[in-house]
């Protein structure tokens, strides 16, 4: 494993390998790497010759100068999870500084001005572009034959979908499912700033999305499913908890569905909540029947069945 903090150094190894032949895949991160980060680069793994690792925190989609200042940092042990992987294929992890990849005078930016009127697209203005500008500046450093990307973060998955799809990118884009806690909480970077009672407490995220759930498998014997009814079982569980946005939305345009959907319907049911100063996002994609198998152990803030992760395949765009 290479650790590199510049564009040039970055460019040098990745053309070696391409002269060899290799396929690279990126997995852009910002670091505090837990087992979601490491699941995607052993995807990126399983594809690709080189995997090149980002490690930058963004500071262009931070709408909080606090959570910037806090947000987790540990390269050493980032590092060393990397290594802990054991991959036979080589790992180049890019550590730039902001100036390398904020550099002054640079006057671009990246808005897919589809796909962010709802969840964090609303309520974190310019998030989005900053996702999408920095994701297009790390493609255009390393030019990646693929890069993986978690379902954790679907509003961004979507984001740089279209993004490649507008700009006609050549980068495949490969999805990696949530990886959760025995409880059900999404590992997240930031769960390392929860307290013992923030942490007891964001459990009822899952158990929010496993209430929607809940509610959509009842109604779909029947026949539609009314999303209003998911919202409201999603608020009875964060009853109490300081709650960003609590939606249902269409899982490719992500607009807010407002009619019932017919039951075999896909709708992308979100939440995103601030405990102990801390946001955490999750969802879940309802009509998907291993994510609703995976989110549903966790009904009513109890595991009822051995943990398991979503296990639909990975798509590539
Ligand atoms: P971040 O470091 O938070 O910017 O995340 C880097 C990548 O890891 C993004 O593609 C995220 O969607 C993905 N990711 C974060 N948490 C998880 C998780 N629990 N499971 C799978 N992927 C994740």
């Amino acid at each position: 494993m290479i650790c590199v903090p510049t564009i040039a150094e970055v460019r040098t190894h990745v053309a070696e390998a391409r002269a060899g032949g290799a396929v690279v895949g990126f997995v852009p991160t910002m670091g505090a790497l837990h087992d979601g980060h490491l699941s995607l680069v052993r995807i990126a793994a399983e594809q690709a010759g080189l995997v090149v690792v980002s490690i930058f925190v963004n500071p262009a989609q931070f709408d909080r100068t606090d959570d910037l200042r806090d947000y987790p940092r540990d390269l050493d042990a980032d590092l060393s999870a990397l290594e802990g992987l054991g991959l036979q294929v080589p790992v180049l992890v890019f550590t730039p500084e902001v100036a390398e990849m904020c550099p002054d005078g640079a006057a671009t930016t990246v808005t897919v001005s589809a796909l962010t009127e709802t969840l964090c697209g609303r309520s974190r203005p310019g998030h989005f572009d900053g996702v999408a500008t920095v994701v297009a500046r790390l493609f255009g450093i390393v030019r990646p034959d693929l890069a993986v990307f978690g379902r954790k973060d679907r509003q961004q998955l979507a984001v740089v979908r279209r993004m490649v799809d507008d700009l006609a990118l050549d980068v495949d884009i490969v999805e990696g499912p949530t990886v959760r806690e025995p409880d059900g909480l999404a590992l997240s970077s930031r769960n390392a700033r929860l307290d013992a009672s923030s942490r007891d407490r964001a459990q009822r995220l899952v158990a929010a999305l496993a209430a929607a759930v809940d509610t959509a498998r009842r109604q779909r014997v029947h026949g539609p499913v009314n999303p209003d009814d998911l919202r409201s079982s999603m608020h009875d569980v964060l009853d109490g908890l300081d709650v960003d946005y609590v939606d249902v939305v269409d899982p490719d345009t992500f607009a807010r569905i407002d009619r019932p959907v017919p039951g075999d319907g896909r709708m992308l049911a979100a939440v995103a909540v601030h405990v102990g100063g801390v946001r955490l996002i999750d969802s879940v994609l309802v009509g998907a029947p291993d994510e609703e198998v995976t989110v549903l152990t966790h009904l009513g803030g109890v595991t009822t069945a051995p943990v398991q992760t979503d296990t639909e395949s990975g798509g590539t765009s």
